[in-house]
C-alpha cells in the first residue's frame, strides 16, 4: 500500500514516520510513504513554485505546472501495475469536512487486494493556495480537517496519513482497539482507567472491578452512550440505537 505526498517540506513528515502506530506501521512494511517535492518540477533555476494571483491582492499562489508534474510522478510511483490510478486528494479548507466515516473510506481502497487496491496521493498546498485549474483537472476530491485556515496542507496531511494508517490490517497492536474507539460505532469512547485503584481520592468505577464481564460491556455502552448524549447529541441523532441501547439511554 502506498502513499505519496506532494509537498514543499517533506522534513515535516518526520512526526507520522518516526514515532508510535504509524512509524511501527511504516517500519514494518504495512504501508510505503513517499515525497514529491514540486521544487524539482520547477522550470527556471530558482525552482520557482509560486506567483502572484491574477487580479492583485496580497499572498502568493502555487504554479499549476510543477504541481501537475509532481503529482503525475506521485501517481504513478503510488499505483502498482493491476491496480486502480492513485486517488488524488488535496487538503483544503474548502473541502469536504473529514470525519471517521471518510477516513474508513480512504483506508478501505488502500487495504483492499488487487485489482480493487488504490493508493493515494496527498496535495498539500502552501500559501493562498493553488491554482484553481489544476485543482479542476488533477484532484479527485477535497478534504477539510476542520474549519480553521493552517498556513500549510502538511499537517492536515498528516493527520489524514496517521488515522488511515490507524486503520489498516495490522497495525495496532490489538485487532479491537480501532472498533473501540470514538466514532466507530457512531458514539464516543467510553471512559478509561488505569492503576492505581484509588488515585487522589477518586476511585475507580466498582464494576471494572467486578470481573464480572457481562456488566462490564453493559457499563461501557452506558458510558458511551451517555457522554454521546451529553457531549455530542448530533451525533445520537445520526443513530438508530439498538434495543440494549436505547433501555441504557433509558436508565
Ligand atoms: N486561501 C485559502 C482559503 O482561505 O481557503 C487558504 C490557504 S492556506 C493558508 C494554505 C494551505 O493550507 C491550503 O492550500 C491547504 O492545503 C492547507 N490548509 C489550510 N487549512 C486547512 C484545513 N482546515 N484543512 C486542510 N487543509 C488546510
Amino acid at each position: 500500500m502506498r502513499i505519496a505526498v506532494v509537498t514543499l517540506f517533506p522534513e515535516m513528515f518526520s512526526a507520522v514516520t518516526d514515532f508510535g502506530v504509524s512509524g511501527r506501521a511504516l517500519q514494518q512494511g504495512l504501508v510505503e510513504l513517499a515525497y514529491w517535492n514540486p521544487r524539482q518540477f520547477a522550470s527556471d533555476r530558482h525552482q520557482t513554485v509560486d506567483d502572484r494571483p491574477y487580479g492583485g491582492g496580497p499572498g502568493m499562489v502555487m504554479l499549476a505546472d510543477p504541481l501537475r508534474q509532481a503529482i503525475a510522478a506521485a501517481k504513478q510511483w503510488a499505483t502498482a501495475e493491476g491496480e486502480m490510478p492513485a486517488q488524488v486528494i488535496y487538503l483544503s479548507p474548502q473541502g469536504h469536512p473529514l470525519g471517521q466515516s471518510a477516513v474508513v473510506e480512504l483506508a478501505a481502497p488502500l487495504a483492499a487486494t488487487r485489482p480493487e487496491r488504490r493508493g493515494l496521493v496527498l496535495l498539500a498546498g502552501r500559501y493562498e493556495g493553488v491554482d484553481e485549474r489544476l485543482l479542476e483537472t488533477e484532484v479527485d476530491a477535497e478534504w477539510s480537517i476542520g474549519d480553521y485556515v493552517l498556513s500549510g496542507g502538511e499537517l492536515a496531511a498528516m493527520v489524514v496519513i496517521d488515522a488511515v494508517i490507524r486503520l489498516l490490517p495490522g497495525a495496532l497492536g490489538h485487532a479491537d482497539s480501532a472498533a473501540q474507539d470514538s466514532f466507530s460505532d457512531g458514539l464516543l469512547d467510553c471512559p478509561h482507567y488505569t492503576r492505581p485503584e484509588c488515585y487522589r481520592g477518586r476511585s475507580v468505577p466498582p464494576v471494572l472491578l467486578s470481573g464480572d464481564h457481562g456488566r462490564i460491556r453493559r457499563w461501557r455502552r452506558q458510558q458511551a452512550l451517555g457522554r454521546t448524549w451529553l457531549r455530542r447529541p448530533d451525533l445520537l441523532e445520526k443513530l438508530t440505537l439498538d434495543e440494549e441501547q436505547q433501555e441504557l439511554l433509558a436508565e
